[in-house]
């Protein structure tokens, strides 16, 4: 960096020397004419001694003789009509050069090189400043890249570990490879796709993959980079890549880190951001404008769900959201296959021990494993990577600042174990428990289902021993930490956050509790600064405030003890479960039922 900004500077000393010279040989008068200044020829014009003159407006350059002398004279721009009018006037005899190609040149060389040189200065700090590229020139135009085809070697093939994902997905890909077959039958290809998962755990991949598998080209920009640099842009931009990609239907047109231009509007303190939201306005505006089935397929990345404008979810937006999840056990073996495919290795290397060793890791992670791996074979002056390298790459990768808090340890691992076998429990014994598909102690950075809330249209009715059960259920991690460690963890704090607002809900929303009646307290008011979150207004006093609180008490305690009952009637069960848990990250509902069955 220091050196290419020495050599940077050294470039422009050497241009300024350059040009300077050139300029003094550019002024130097091409033959002995005598400069003289512009009030000596003001004198001679008045007083008549001027006899020839020679104009020339494109360097605004007078040649004139006076008394058999020849003298040149500069004179201000713009000044050649009033110059040669005065000449005229007193007699002299002008001619007006007319402007000789080069002349011209030289001329406008001579006037714009100071000003080329300023501006070629900025754009080097531009440039410096922006860290490379061009962006200061091309500004306003979107940086998408139109990938061939040829390049966009990705396909399924590499993405490994995310089969449900990629399932989804299958249907963009054959569309985008036969409309035909969807239009004839007349069906309507979801516009948007948008892709929520924790960092690394292959969004952006898959993108480029359905484009790979599709064979279409494809245009990517990240949400920063739509609201960069310039304020104003941003919609330009989008508009520019849209306006690209209709040229080359069917494609994809790739948009990372949504989140960035997709947050709600008018959320937040202080005001929105006008420009992002500018941009994110045409965004919506480009996404309603093509048609149905148009063959441009937008996709998106986010791994921050819930803070997406609610109008981007909309349908005929991103109305195909598919969730990337982290990879299970299985599925970290086949990355790391993907990852391990041109590395040699030793015959002791076995993925599936590897796979085990690492929950939590995601796609990148393991990418990232695998390199480190390599590295270490490469520093030993090994021919093949070993399972001490892998080992050792695996600690490296945990012991990362920023992933030691995702990666469990194996006392982590037990708690959580036993905490989602809480809930588990808990939710296969209550009579109105959710369906449970699954159930995993792989780390969920952004776990879905909770930070999503169930929009108001299409929440049912749902009766008061349902919300119990829930609530019972979403205890029940927390009161298996208590039984079984016989200490709690802060592991439960979100479960806790739901039981009570459900509680809360239960009371002040639905008059369901016993003393309080039915009745509503508090009314609801619109969002404001909060964005989605609904802020109640009180309009009851202190003395129902505390009633409130108690009986909200009452009930969470009340939904605890019951829950702590059930796992220690059934702890047999709970056991197991978490063994299971322990041993295979994830238990199916069939996993799960025979659990159930075995020890009961
Ligand atoms: P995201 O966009 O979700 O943050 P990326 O798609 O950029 O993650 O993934 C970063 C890298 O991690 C990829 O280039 C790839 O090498 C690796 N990776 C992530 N997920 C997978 C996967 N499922 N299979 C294979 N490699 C993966
Ligand atoms: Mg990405
Ligand atoms: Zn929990």
């Amino acid at each position: 960096m220091q050196n290419r900004w020495l050599r940077g500077v050294i470039t422009i000393v050497l241009v300024v020397l350059f040009v300077s010279t050139l300029m003094d040989l550019l002024n130097a008068p091409s033959n002995a004419l005598q400069q003289a200044p512009y009030s000596s020829l003001v004198t001679a014009i008045n007083t008549r001694q001027v006899s020839v003159a020679q104009v020339d407006p494109a360097t605004h350059e007078v040649t004139w003789s006076s008394k058999g002398k020849q003298y040149q004279t500069v004179y201000a721009l713009g000044y050649t009509n009033d110059l040669s009018n005065l000449l005229d006037s007193h007699g002299a005899q002008v001619s007006i050069m007319k402007p000789s190609s080069s002349g011209v040149w030289i001329g406008i060389l001579g006037d714009l090189l100071p000003l080329a040189i300023v501006a070629g200065f900025l754009f080097f700090f531009f440039r410096q400043s922006q860290g490379g590229g061009n962006r200061m020139m091309s500004f306003g135009r979107s940086q998408a890249r139109l990938q061939p085809d040829t390049q966009s070697t990705v396909t399924f093939a590499d993405v490994a570990g995310v089969d449900e994902e990629k399932q989804e997905l299958e249907e963009i890909v054959d569309f985008l490879k036969n409309p035909k077959r969807y239009l004839e039958m007349g069906a309507r290809i979801p516009k948007g796709v948008l892709l929520f998962g924790a960092p690394g755990t292959g969004k952006t991949l898959l993108a480029r993959a359905v484009a790979g598998e599709a064979g279409v080209p494809f245009y990517t920009e990240s949400g920063s980079g739509f609201v960069e640099m310039f304020v104003g842009v941003g919609a330009s931009r989008v508009r520019d890549l849209f306006e690209q990609a209709k040229k080359s239907a069917p494609c994809i047109v790739f948009i990372d880190e949504l989140d960035a231009v997709g947050r709600m509007r008018g959320a937040g303190y202080g005001g929105g951001n006008d420009e992002r939201e500018q941009t994110l306005n045409q965004l919506l505006v480009e996404m309603d404008g093509f048609g149905i089935n148009e063959g441009i397929i937008v996709m998106a990345a986010t791994n921050r769900p819930d803070v997406l404008d609610p109008a981007l979810l909309r349908p005929g937006r991103f109305d195909r959201q598919i969730v990337v999840h982290r990879p299970d056990q299985e599925g970290r073996k086949k990355i790391l296959a993907v990852h391990t495919k041109n590395k040699p290795l030793a015959e002791d290397v076995d993925l599936a021990v590897i796979a085990r060793r690492t929950p939590g890791f995601t796609g990148a992670d393991l990418a990232n494993l695998a390199n480190e791996a390599a590295l270490l074979a490469a520093r030993g002056r090994q021919k093949r990577l070993s399972m001490e390298n892998f080992e050792e790459a695996a600690e490296r990768v945990m012991a990362g600042p920023q992933k030691k808090s995702r990666v469990l340890s194996e006392f982590e691992k037990r708690v959580v174990a036993f905490h989602e076998g809480g809930h588990t429990l808990v939710g296969l014994m209550v009579a109105h428990g959710d369906p449970i598909h699954k159930v995993t102690i792989i780390p969920r950075g952004m776990a879905m289902g909770y930070t999503m809330p169930v929009p108001e249209e299409d929440r049912y009715l749902i009766t008061k021993e349902q919300i119990l059960d829930k609530v019972a259920m979403s205890l029940g991690g927390r009161a298996a930490e208590a039984i079984v460690f016989g200490e709690i963890s802060t592991g439960a704090s979100d479960d806790l956050e739901k039981s009570t607002s459900m509680v809360r809900q239960m009371i002040t929303e639905y008059g369901m509790s016993e003393e309080l009646g039915p009745m509503t307290y508090g009314s609801r008011q619109d969002q404001v600064f909060l964005g989605r979150d609904l802020m109640r207004a009180r309009n009851y006093s202190e003395e129902v405030a505390s009633k409130i609180d108690q009986a909200i008490r009452h009930i969470v305690m009340q939904q605890y003890e019951r829950a702590k009952n059930i796992l220690v009637q059934h702890r047999t069960t709970l056991n197991q479960i978490a063994m299971g848990l322990i041993d295979k990250e994830t238990l199916s509902s069939e996993e799960l039922r025979s659990i159930v069955q075995a020890t009961t």
